[in-house]
């Protein structure tokens, strides 16, 4: 039997979440395999309400997809006009850039600062009566650095309204209430933002590909138009009611994870290494390039599965094993 040195390594490049899911969130899910011969509803009534009652608002302002980046296909292709320009920073989540060229628009990539941070200023200044949508991330997507609340509310006061604004926060649940941007209350303030969420991260579905958008009633429904007929499962919303029921356990798992991030990224800086203070599942490593490829050179040899880059690494957030592992492959 040949065998492959990756299978025996980590997996770490996609931001996974590193557990299974919960006895009862399994057991939902096996009995909701049960009716597997059933079609799920023509389009989403149940689920999107499911989401719309946690956030506290009304069921016509979320909008459901398959996971974040189906509901990100539907805003492009609803708001972006053939050569209409999509701004967003460089680097930034691989699905921005790919499906802004999916529908014929024009990527305007900002570059980060120095310190992994949107450059919010320069993002402001890329925006001209060409740009049909900005995307934001918080936490951004290689770095795991936050959006503050009084910059996302400033950013939204200087933006056109006629410009989509989408706040990407795929790794919200990862960050401490406290330090989350108030969007529940901003989109309310500004129809045109949409906010980005999905339960591939914290609550650890990314199989069964759910993701959301809430904002406004009509910004709402006009990416509702895509919506494929029977196009969520039936898994989607027993995992979704059976996560929900199981909040409290699986903020435990979200905790470990954390903490598990102050682990790695103390580890990697202990050994000198340039990393962003993270508050999602991943951190980001980055450096001078003849530093990085010894880096990169390490993890090929030991197996572990990272994302490159063109400036850094960024490397999702294991168990224990898995820190252990990269640190040493980082030495
Ligand atoms: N947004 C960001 C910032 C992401 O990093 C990802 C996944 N890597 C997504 C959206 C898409 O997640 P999904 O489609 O699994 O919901």
């Amino acid at each position: 039997m040949i065998v492959h040195p990756a299978q025996f390594g980590h997996q770490l490049s996609l931001n996974e979440n590193p557990y299974g899911p919960l006895p009862s969130v399994r057991a939902a899910l096996t009995g909701a395999l049960v009716e597997a011969n059933r079609y799920p509803e023509f389009l989403p009534r149940r689920l999107p309400g499911l989401i719309a009652a946690r956030l506290g608002h009304a069921p016509d302002r979320v909008v459901v997809g398959a996971g974040a980046t189906g509901v990100i296909m539907h805003i492009l292709q609803e708001f972006v006009t053939p050569g209409a320009a999509v701004v967003m920073a460089t680097p930034t989540f691989d699905g921005y850039p790919l499906l802004t060229d999916t529908v014929g628009g024009r990527v305007v990539a900002v570059p980060l600062t120095h310190d992994g941070h949107q450059d919010l200023q320069a993002m402001s200044a890329a925006v001209d009566h060409h740009t049909a949508v900005v995307v934001l991330c918080s936490p951004h997507n290689p770095t795991g650095t936050c959006i503050r609340h009084g910059a996302l509310a400033e950013f939204l006061e200087r933006t056109d309204p006629s410009v989509t604004v989408v706040f990407d926060e795929a790794y919200i649940d990862f960050v401490p209430p406290c330090d989350r941007a108030d969007t529940v209350a901003l989109v309310d303030r500004h129809p045109n933002l949409v906010v980005m969420r999905t339960f591939s991260k914290a609550y650890g579905l990314a199989a069964l590909r759910v993701g959301y958008a809430f904002g406004s009633a009509p910004v709402i429904a006009r990416i509702r138009r895509w919506q494929l007929p029977f196009g969520m499962t039936a898994l989607a919303e027993a995992g979704v009611r059976a996560c929900y029921a199981a909040e409290d356990e699986l903020a435990l798992r979200t905790e470990t994870i954390t903490r598990e991030c102050g682990r790695l990224t103390a580890g990697l800086r202990e050994l000198g290494y340039r990393v962003p203070t993270s508050a999602a599942n991943f951190v980001y490593l980055s450096g001078c390039p003849a530093e990085l490829d010894r880096v990169r050179a390490g993890f090929a040899r030991d197996g572990i599965q990272v994302k490159h880059c063109a400036t850094g690494i960024r490397i999702t957030v294991g168990d224990t094993a898995a820190t252990a592992a990269v640190v040493t492959a980082a030495r």
